[in-house]
């Protein structure tokens, strides 16, 4: 029987794994030798199988078919076809009788046999299947550019009915949300917090337990505030983002960031608030027969107060005297809300110099880029230099593109929100009363909501510092005249 010999290897990628056209050639003519083949022709194609249109392989059926020779000696049987056309062609010579042998590397096929068929089949289907995932990974890396995303729903947000848009999922994305709000509070871990947020209601579709874990994979997940990541790439998403991107930025430095407060085995609502006055050292606490303590940790070893301990339930009555100061009477409200405003319209020049100032930035990166493409085009950098440089201006656009929205976004937001503020100054004045009955939680809550730290000296506290926009308001005299209050 005269054999005819074909190697093929196309330089795609997909090809990188088969054989050169030389090693192909070598190991099945010392193939042919063992097994006593005569090879009558050596056909020899560097062309992919995908598309039909092959000039060698061409010129091989048509040896074949007119008689020259009657069987094919080739490496694999995907050497041969790749596509439809041509596996329809091979498997006519078959059915034919002009071709009576197919042997490969590893196998011996005859024209009735049905791995043959099924090969070829297999042969196209492969293929088709490969088309088929790289053209959805292109179709997806389209979708992405474009802003949508091209998979299922994050946990707190949904799929519309069309698949098109991601919209909010109202029932779990305030749990998102909270979750990232106890997490950069640096306060609780993962574990913590995934019961905190089971007792607050959360459940999940299966009506399994909400993990730690999945509480770890939010955290990290950027799609939050607004931003797909990809294989590394970044992309700005059109979803609305739950969480803003200072949140998500301080939700990772406490993730990352070594000196993490440790997992607390006990909750102590105080606990990170209070400071010792006489040496400067943070309060910690303990529980001892069924009572918290706070007490001076005496870290820098020259403090006096550290063995005195005071009794939570002897700091709350203090501690409740800090939301008083916060009582103040409608008409300073107002005036503040006024002062808020004219504060808002000076915001705004210093708004539109920060936004000319990111712009550029973004113009020198869309110039940068452009420049590094025509130097890779010269060939003055290498592909892999190129694309780890590319990949870091194209995610450095994408944050400076997040950064601008999301100033213009903040800016329109602090607009709207002045009403709603100005709710919470009324609503501060009432708090005093409610801390007392708060739970332990709360109690944190509130604390963390409106002071930065409290100082102790001799159980009484001699400092503390309120957070904004509540500093302004506390410090205002209960008995000051409008004249006072505007000029501060
Ligand atoms: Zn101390």
């Amino acid at each position: 029987m005269k054999f005819v010999l074909y190697c093929r290897k196309s330089t795609e990628s997909d090809d990188r794994q088969v054989l050169s056209l030389d090693s192909q050639e070598k190991e099945l003519l010392s193939l042919a030798e063992r097994l006593g083949i005569e090879i009558v022709k050596i056909f020899r194609e560097s062309k992919s199988a995908k598309e039909p249109g092959r000039p060698v392989f061409n010129e091989m059926l048509k040896f074949v078919s007119s008689g020259k020779a009657e069987a094919i000696l080739c490496w694999k049987i995907d050497r041969l076809t790749r596509n439809p056309v041509d596996g329809g062609q091979i498997q006519w010579l078959l059915q034919n009788d002009k071709i009576k042998r197919i042997q490969t590397f590893e196998k011996n096929f005859l024209p009735n046999d049905n791995v043959l068929l099924m090969s070829i089949e297999q042969g196209m289907a492969s293929q088709y299947i490969r088309d088929l995932s790289s053209n959805i990974k292109r179709g997806n890396r389209a979708k992405l550019e474009k802003g949508d995303w091209p998979n299922r729903a994050p946990f707190g947000y949904k799929n519309d009915k069309g698949n098109i848009k991601i919209i909010i999922d109202s029932v779990n994305s305030k749990y998102v949300v909270r979750a990232f709000e106890l997490y950069a509070t640096g306060s609780y871990g993962f574990k913590d917090i995934a019961q905190i947020l089971c007792n607050e209601g959360l459940q999940t579709k299966t009506g399994k337990k909400y993990f730690g874990g999945s509480v770890y994979r939010l955290i990290n997940n950027s799609f939050y505030c607004g931003l797909m990541q990809r294989d590394e790439k970044l992309y700005i998403g059109n979803h609305a983002p739950l969480v803003s991107k200072e949140l998500f930025d301080t939700a990772q430095n406490v993730l990352h960031n070594k000196n993490r407060p440790r997992v607390k085995t006990h909750f102590f609502p105080l606990r990170g608030f209070l400071s010792c006055e006489s040496c400067g050292c943070s309060l910690t606490a303990c529980l001892k027969k069924g009572h918290h303590y706070y007490y001076c940790t005496n870290s820098k070893g020259v403090c006096t107060e550290h063995k005195t301990y005071m009794r939570e339930k002897d700091l709350y009555p203090i501690v409740s005297t800090l939301f008083q100061k916060l009582d103040i009477d409608e008409k300073l409200i107002d005036i503040l809300y006024d002062s808020a405003k004219e504060k808002l319209d000076l915001d705004e020049v210093y708004l539109k110099g920060v936004l000319a100032t990111l712009q550029e930035r973004l113009d020198a990166l869309v110039v940068k880029e452009s420049r590094l493409v025509d130097t890779f085009l010269d060939r003055q950098v290498s592909k892999e230099i190129y694309d780890s440089k590319i990949l870091e201006i194209q995610n450095d656009k994408v944050l400076v593109t997040k950064q601008i929205n999301d100033l213009k976004e903040k800016h329109a937001q602090e607009i709207s929100t002045l009403e709603p503020t100005k709710n919470v100054f009324l609503r501060a004045s009432r708090s005093s009363k409610q801390f007392l009955l708060a739970d332990d939680n709360e109690k944190r809550e509130m604390v963390e909501n409106i002071v930065w730290n409290l100082s102790f000296k001799d159980q009484n506290m001699l400092q503390y510092k309120f957070k904004s926009p509540y500093s302004a308001l506390a410090n205002v005299p209960k008995n000051a005249d409008i004249l006072t209050l505007r000029r501060r």
